[in-house]
């Protein structure tokens, strides 16, 4: 079966029609018709070969939310009509400690990315991403939507949302913590929300000033500018955990002032460049922590999402159509979006017969 789909056919390409290669529903897999897809800035760095070593065609895309359209014969806990989610992986050894901690993340023989990856299981095939019209996974590796959360906003919770959400519950965030987050963007404005509904007081450390006001709209309870040298050492010792997810190279020497005794700053963000040194006298004098942090395990996944239903929590978005996708990616870029973009994929077709025309 071949589905419509966006994809980069090297790394100047830009996002091109394209269709992609489903397999038919193995005895395990769900197939689901895609609805929507968000837009994360790992794509841009992936589809624009930023990471190195990228194959293509590339579909990226793994904040899919749809529905089911066909299960394979083993498949119980999912049944035609059904909304579920795929976030960033589709696969992993289900044999490792990691994987049988439920941290197949980290899975000890490399999990299977949504996009990009090879799949261990189907011949080695390059994996393809959700923008796309449909996809077919393994049921492990597909989550349930809470009904009554809007699907679309659902979508960036996927990727966005655990990523955010596993390192906050891995520092056991509760009322009376003060969460620093930094960089105002789709990982960001999760971890602003998640972090107030565990209960926590939420500093944004942003270098945009059109943010502030937005900061503060999204439930922020104080906005530190972190080009602001005077503002950042008012802030000195006043942060617990720090969320970082800048997607491009900074210091964090300043940020590391911030922080209390025993706080802990988690780096998400993956900048293509080596970032500017970290002074170990910062860390060493008030016993802080620098983790990093990988999206989250299935199980958490799925934790995450029932907690959105229990809180009301999805993301602010905006919709695009698939002949805008390369658009929304230089605006992703320039910091233009609040917070995630979420492609429609009932445009995907239309763009994709133009093409043929
Ligand atoms: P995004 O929506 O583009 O947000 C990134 C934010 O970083 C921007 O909104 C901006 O915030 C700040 N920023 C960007 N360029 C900057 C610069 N030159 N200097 C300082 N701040 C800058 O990106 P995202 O989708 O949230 O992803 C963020 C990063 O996390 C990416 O590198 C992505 O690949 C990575 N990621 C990691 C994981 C993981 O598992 N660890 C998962 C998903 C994504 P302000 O305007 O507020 O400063
Ligand atoms: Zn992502
Ligand atoms: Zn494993």
């Amino acid at each position: 079966m071949r589905a419509a789909a966006y994809g980069a056919v090297s790394g100047d390409s830009g996002l091109v029609p394209l269709t992609v290669a489903r397999r038919a529903p193995k005895p395990d897999d769900v197939e689901i018709a895609i609805e929507f897809c968000g837009l994360c800035h790992s794509d841009v760095h992936a589809t624009r070969g930023e990471w190195g070593g990228q194959a293509y065609p590339l579909v990226p895309g793994h904040e899919i939310v749809g529905t089911v359209s066909r299960t394979g014969s083993n498949v119980t806990g999912f049944a035609v009509g059904d909304r579920v989610g795929v976030g960033c992986m589709v696969d992993s050894c289900r044999e490792c400690e990691s994987c049988l901690d439920g941290l197949e993340q980290y899975c000890e023989n490399g999990m299977t990315g949504t996009y990009g990856a090879k799949d261990r299981r189907n011949g080695d095939a390059i994996t393809q991403g959700g923008y796309s019209s449909s996809i077919v996974v393994d049921r492990r590796y597909v989550l349930r939507v809470p009904e009554s959360l809007d699907p679309a906003a659902v979508a960036p919770l996927l990727c966005a949302g655990v990523t955010t959400f596993s390192p906050l519950r891995h520092f056991d965030v509760e009322e009376g913590d003060v969460v620093g987050v930094v960089g105002l963007g789709g990982l960001g404005h999760m971890a602003v929300k998640l972090a107030k509904a565990m209960g926590a007081k939420v500093v944004v450390f942003t270098t945009s000033e059109s943010k502030v006001a937005a900061a503060l709209e999204l439930g922020a309870d104080e906005v530190v500018l972190s080009r602001d040298e005077a503002a950042m050492a008012a802030a000195n010792r006043t942060i617990d955990l720090i969320i970082d997810t800048v997607a491009a190279p900074h210091d964090l020497n300043p940020l590391f002032r911030t922080l209390r005794v025993d706080g802990a700053l988690f780096q998400l963000g993956l900048p293509s460049e080596a970032m500017p040194p970290v002074n170990p006298g910062a860390l060493i004098r008030r016993r802080i922590a620098y983790a990093g942090s990988l999206i989250g395990g299935i199980a958490e996944t799925q934790e995450m999402l029932d907690f959105c239903a229990e809180h009301g929590v999805v993301a602010d978005i905006e919709m695009v159509a698939a002949d805008q996708l390369n658009e929304a990616y230089d605006r992703m870029v320039a910091g233009d979006v609040k917070y995630r973009f979420v492609l429609d994929t009932s445009t995907l077709q239309a763009a994709d017969q133009e093409a043929d025309a």
